[in-house]
């Protein structure tokens, strides 16, 4: 039993010696070990633990016992204060220790990690350059093989042509002359493929240099014009095959004189624009050419800025990067009739580099591309390069197929040039007109030659060792009693720039004309200097002169209805109207034969006989002016190359519809063509060419 001894309530203290109320946790402080009460007791104060503490006398028993109640409530506060203050110690350790752990796994792991990565990564890339690899592989001999089989196609048709040309020569003088044209043309198709041959060599050897570092920058000086002039003539009649614009457009004031490499800078502009040509199917490739506009003076570097747009394709926003990677083209399936290695451009942009230039690109899909590329080029003179484009207008645009315009087999001629392959082109060149041509290997012989005899015209090359041109003139001309005393001499010069003209008829040629030598030019050149009565004007083979108006054929309106170009057949025929119509009779003479031809090919599943039947149907309906036919019979060519049977499968009835729609539209505008088969040209069986030299090709990817 314990009782009150002190009561430290001051409002209402327990009496001495009341009895307290007994409990575990008293029990236990008597007997000598503090304790609280487990349950609390509720009074008019509020709610209360109490706890006890026991009091020891000197010998170490319990003498009496001290309690304290305190609040259920702040109790509690303790409580939880208490449990906050362990769950945030908690949560320090365990901030604590992940932080530890993470800087050990920084320290240990990570380096394990990083090398899984780099190892995955360095595996990605195996794949993908193995990747890179097989698809150049497989696009290279897809390309190489497609010029190979025209080469090999066209030499077939060629051998046959010529053995079908060579028996009718005397029987039928027009169907011989058909089968000889046909031939021309499978020729120039064997041209263009070894060309095409020539560029993906070309581009892979240039490729291979780049990645083994041996590519070099060689500089020189060179004229500005003369690269303009190169890359215009070749993509000119590219575009005009594909009837597309070319514009040119040189600022006049850019110097004519550069020092850098000159090969480069004509092979990074022939990418671009046959890149224009290429990826345009209608409207117009445009160059513009520009340069700093302040820098003029010899010795300061120009940065020439060369800009080929086009109204073609376009490259989509997300494609614009990958334009310029190695081997990449963009959207093969759109794509897949346009020759291509992929590598053009990433050699472009090489080439560049190597020059200190750049290139940009700017396009809008579906409606065009801009390719600019800008180099730096050392200026050597301030002369200006002038009306480029009026010029090339002159010199190219107008060119028709040619036929020598005069004869003058009374007319001698005196030619002069120290290399001699010169001198044997200008003598070829002049051949026809049966003039008679003596040659001086230089100035000094030209001098002698000049002292025996008199001559009508003399040509004569300007830039020549010992005796120049110039000197040579000057001496034939003071020559006491010279029989050429007042003969025309023309000066034959590689000089194309502005003012050459002036500053040789100051040095007292009668005229000059450019090297390399257009024929045209050099017969309208002799034609005024020539004497008028030496000349003879060139009949026809069917006796008419040129320019005699030919009977008009009413016949030519109903087959432009049906879609024949007659004024490009024409053209192919140097405008002869009569072999025009031999050739369309013939044309369509043969249409059902060859169709026939055709669909035993896709019976027989004979893809390389297919592709060569349809390849001649291209270049013949081209020449005729079926420019549909020829488009359609060239997709088709592609695709029995590749040997895509499905393509074939699906578009062989429209191509022979449309084949048929064409002759039968001739047959009717054409008397001739119905009555042409007794005239007996002779069927002209298409077979596959030499299985045993197609199967040594590799096999189509
Ligand atoms: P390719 O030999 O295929 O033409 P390039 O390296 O010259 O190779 O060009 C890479 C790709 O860029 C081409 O396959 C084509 O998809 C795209 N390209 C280049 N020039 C043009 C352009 N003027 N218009 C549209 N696409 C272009």
């Amino acid at each position: 039993m314990f009782t009150f001894t002190v009561d430290p309530d001051l409002e209402s203290p327990a009496d001495f010696g009341d009895i307290v109320e007994y409990t575990a946790a008293l029990d236990r402080a008597g007997h000598g070990t503090s304790s609280v009460d487990e349950v609390p007791y509720t009074d008019s104060w509020g709610e209360f633990y109490s706890a006890y503490s026991p009091v020891f006398d000197s010998s170490g028993n319990v003498a009496g016992i001290i309690a304290a109640d305190f609040s259920v409530e702040w109790f509690e506060e303790q409580l939880s204060a208490q449990t906050r203050s362990t769950v945030i110690s908690y949560a320090v350790i365990l901030v604590l220790v992940l932080s530890v752990a993470a800087i050990l796994s920084l320290v240990t792991v990570r380096p394990f990690v990083r090398m899984q990565a780099q190892l995955l990564e360095e595996k990605v890339s195996a794949e993908s350059a193995n990747r890179a690899k097989s698809d150049f592989l497989a696009n290279m001999s897809h390309e190489i093989r497609t010029p190979i089989n025209a080469v090999l196609g066209m030499n077939e048709m060629i051998v046959r042509e010529s053995a079908q040309g060579r028996a009718l020569s005397g029987a039928d003088v027009s169907a011989a002359r058909a089968a000889f044209e046909s031939i021309g043309l499978y020729a120039r198709d064997v041209e263009s493929a070894g060309h095409s041959l020539l560029a993906i060599v070309n581009d892979i050897l240039d490729f291979s240099k780049i990645e083994s570092g041996h590519m070099n920058v060689v500089e020189a000086p060179y004229q500005l014009s003369s690269v303009l002039n190169d890359v215009s003539n070749m993509i000119v009649f590219k575009a005009r095959d594909k009837a597309l614009d070319f514009i040119i457009d040189v600022d006049e004031s850019l110097p004519e004189n550069l020092f850098g490499d000159e090969i480069r800078v004509r092979q990074i502009l022939t990418n671009i624009l046959n890149n224009a040509v290429k990826y345009t199917e209608k409207g117009s490739v445009t160059m513009t050419v520009r340069g700093d506009s302040e820098v003029r003076a010899p010795g300061q570097v120009i940065r020439l800025k060369v800009a080929v747009s086009d109204t073609g394709i376009g490259i989509k926003p997300e494609d614009l990067e990958k334009l310029f990677a190695k081997f990449e083209r963009l959207e093969l399936d759109r794509n897949s009739t346009v020759e291509g290695t992929g590598l053009g451009l990433a050699i472009t942009r090489h080439l560049l580099k190597m020059m200190d230039g750049e290139i940009s690109v700017e396009s809008e899909y579906g409606k065009g591309s801009v390719f600019t590329v800008t180099v730096p080029q050392k200026i050597i003179s301030a002369e200006p390069v002038g009306d480029f484009q009026k010029r090339f207008e002159e010199n190219v645009l107008e060119k028709k197929p040619y036929s020598e315009s005069f004869r003058a087999p009374d007319a001698r001629i005196l030619i002069v040039d120290d290399t001699k392959m010169n001198l044997t082109v200008a003598v070829g060149l002049l051949k026809n007109t049966e003039m008679r041509i003596d040659t001086a290997d230089g100035g000094a012989r030209s001098v002698e030659m000049a002292a025996e005899r008199a001559y009508d015209v003399i040509l004569m090359d300007q830039r020549m060792p010992e005796m120049d041109g110039t000197e040579a003139l000057r001496r034939i001309r003071a020559a006491a009693g010279s029989p050429n005393e007042k003969t025309p001499v023309v000066c034959l010069t590689a000089d194309a720039v502005a003012g050459a003209r002036e500053r040789y008829l100051a040095d007292g040629f009668s005229d000059y004309i450019t090297k390399p030598i257009d024929v045209r030019a050099l017969e309208k050149l002799l034609l005024k200097y020539l004497p008028a009565e030496k000349i003879e004007a060139v009949p026809t083979e069917d006796g008419e002169t040129p320019g005699a108006v030919a009977p008009a054929f009413d016949g030519f309106a109903a087959l432009r209805e049906a879609g024949i170009d007659t004024k490009t057949g024409l053209m192919y025929c140097r405008d002869d109207e009569s072999f025009y119509r031999s050739l369309l009779a013939e044309y369509a003479q043969e249409a059902r034969e060859k169709t026939n031809a055709l669909h035993r090919f896709l019976s027989k599943e004979d893809w390389p006989g297919y592709a060569v039947a349809v390849h001649a149907l291209k270049s013949t309906s081209k020449m005729i002016g079926a420019s549909e036919l020829s488009r359609c019979a060239a997709e088709m060519e592609k695709a029995a190359n590749e040997g895509n049977s499905a393509a074939i499968r699906r578009s062989h009835a429209a191509l022979s519809d449309l084949y048929a729609s064409v002759a039968a539209a001739i047959r009717s505008a054409l008397p001739e063509a119905e009555t042409y088969a007794e005239s007996g040209t002779g069927v002209l069986e298409f077979a596959p060419a030499e299985d045993d030299v197609m199967e040594f090709l590799p096999d189509d990817p």
